[in-house]
């Protein structure tokens, strides 16, 4: 069984914050800011697309809720991330689908980097190239 699996059978101790018959919320044990959960679908997925689309779904609200929570606590909270890592490529560490929820305010140095990441400004055409090759791949699933 995986780490997370562990965590949602009782096995493993975590700081639960929430959990209903899909989901199981827990803070992360190395946050980014006091506050930081992980939502993590109870059935075992490794990848956003192994998912089933309730559980998927079920993810996101609950991620919304939190993003609220967040918002209500006495935690300092001036803004949330939500943040998935879909594959070892993107950041994903452990293989079990989770959704990083995490609170942020002004100068806690935290940076996902968007602003100094060097990004193109590709031409319509090519943007249109890129379009239609992500359009065929959505048509065809
Ligand atoms: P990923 O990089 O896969 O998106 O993030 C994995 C996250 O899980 C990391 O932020 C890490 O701190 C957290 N994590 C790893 N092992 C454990 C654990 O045993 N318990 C808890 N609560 N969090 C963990
Ligand atoms: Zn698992």
């Amino acid at each position: 069984m995986c780490i997370f699996c562990r965590i949602a059978s009782g096995e493993l101790p975590a700081s639960v914050v929430y959990e209903d018959e899909r989901t199981i919320v827990f803070l992360d044990i190395q946050p980014i800011n006091p506050g930081h959960v992980l939502v993590v679908p109870k059935t075992h997925a490794e990848s956003l697309a192994d998912l089933s689309p309730e559980d998927a779904g079920q993810m996101m609200r609950v991620g919304q809720m939190m993003d609220q929570a967040l918002r209500q606590s006495q935690l300092h909270c001036e803004g949330v991330n939500l943040f998935l890592a879909d594959g070892k490529a993107a950041g994903q560490e452990v293989g079990h689908v989770h959704l990083h929820v995490f609170p942020r305010f002004e100068g806690d140095d935290f940076s996902l980097n968007l602003e100094s990441f060097d990004r193109s400004t590709p031409g319509r055409e090519q943007l249109n190239e890129t379009a239609k090759k992500l359009k065929q791949a959505v048509d065809s699933l």
